[in-house]
């Protein structure tokens, strides 16, 4: 068990980041913060910070060398960036749940072995075999690259008049080394849900509850916590949910991403084993945040409650949406929380509000 005073590790210096780093100083530890950016937001927050490539051998190693333990805030970062680290200094959650998450073809794969149902899907590696995996799946259907997609990259939706080449063309680009991509079936949903898993080093299991995620421009836009569905979906969302944490091994945080379909089924789209957008709520409405539960899990020490005092809803603040900061701080039960991002590009996440309501 770490005590006030140990430092943590973290990979990614974004708006995660930063909330892990201010939550990590309030329970006494010392955050040191690597990221690729000069600028960032957890940069702004934490004693130390590492600006290096995360190829960077020598650096990796001086920063693995200066602190207890290491987590990340994002699944975009190399495997071959953990195991320079692992010689010096345990990484939480480990390596296996990052090598799934990271990977939606290998991340698919993976819950239907663990008998988790998710949408239909085909491997792609090229405009010839997009054409076959149509032809399989049918014409409503998304193209995705397996990896390095977030917030609607590397996405294209197919549709009858769409040709294979077009598409392949569109996602090319961001197609990773491999080239490999994947073409899942349309899933016409009742709503997105998602649920945060929080799993301590010796083992103990909690989540907070399902919560309705509303997206605009496939980007996140407004999360209701908890989800207006039946508490019968609710209780099997959970249940789907920390089976899977408890079958990654993971010691931290795990979000679950899931659709409700019209005939209450309940397909996992995406996993993210790192504080999730959706679980920003609990900083407000929770007595423990999803962020503390992380510093919380990796410092080995007993997770706290994630029952939640209030009903919320979270709205993020996207590009110029941040101009609205004014209005946010002035309502008595909202509260505002800004990123420190220098320049407010279109659909960047600069910020967020959470509206507290009575616990129903
Ligand atoms: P993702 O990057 O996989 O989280 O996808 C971003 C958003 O695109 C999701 O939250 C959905 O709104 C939509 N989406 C992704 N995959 C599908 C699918 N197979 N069927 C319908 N909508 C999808």
């Amino acid at each position: 068990m770490l005590a006030p005073g140990a430092t943590i590790g973290i990979l990614g210096g974004g708006q995660l980041g930063r909330m892990t780093a201010q939550a990590a100083a309030r329970l006494g530890f010392t955050t040191h913060i690597y990221s690729t950016e000069p600028e960032s937001p957890g940069a702004q927050v934490t004693p130390y910070v590492t600006i290096a490539a995360l190829d960077d051998a020598e650096a990796l190693a001086r920063f693995a060398a200066s602190v207890d333990v290491v987590t990340y805030e994002t699944e975009n970062i190399p495997l071959s960036t953990l195991d320079a680290i692992l010689p010096l200094a345990p990484v939480r959650p480990g390596l296996e749940v990052l090598r799934v998450a990271q990977d939606r073809l290998r991340e698919k794969d993976y819950l239907r072995s663990i008998d988790v149902a998710t949408a239909q899907y085909r491997e792609v590696t090229g405009p010839e075999a997009l054409g076959r995996a149509i032809r399989d799946l049918g014409h409503r259907a998304v193209l995705k690259t397996v990896r390095m997609g977030y917030d609607g990259k590397g996405q294209v939706m197919i549709t009858p008049d769409i040709n294979p080449i077009q598409a392949w063309a569109a996602i090319a680009g961001a197609a990773d080394s491999a080239g490999l991509a994947i073409l899942e079936s349309f899933v016409d949903y009742r709503c997105e849900i998602s649920v945060v898993v929080v799993r301590g080093a010796n083992g103990s299991l909690a989540n907070y509850p399902a919560v309705e995620n509303q997206h605009a421009n496939h980007i996140l836009d407004t999360t209701i916590a908890p989800a207006r569905i039946a508490p019968e979906l609710a209780m099997r969302a959970e249940a789907i949910s920390r089976h899977i944490a408890e079958r990654l091994d993971v010691i931290g945080v795990l979000a679950v991403e899931m659709f409700v379909t019209h005939d209450d089924e309940i397909l996992v789209n995406e996993l993210a084993p790192r504080p999730h957008n959706s679980g920003h709520w609990t900083m407000d409405a929770c007595y423990t945040s999803q962020f503390e539960q992380l510093v919380r899990a990796v410092a080995g020490l007993p997770l706290g409650s994630t029952e939640r005092h209030s009903d919320a809803v979270m709205k993020n603040l996207i590009g110029n949406d941040i101009d609205r900061w004014r209005e946010a701080v002035g309502e008595p039960m909202t509260k505002l929380h800004v990123y420190g991002k220098l320049e407010a590009r279109p659909g960047r996440k600069m910020g967020h509000v959470t509206r507290l309501l009575p616990r129903h």
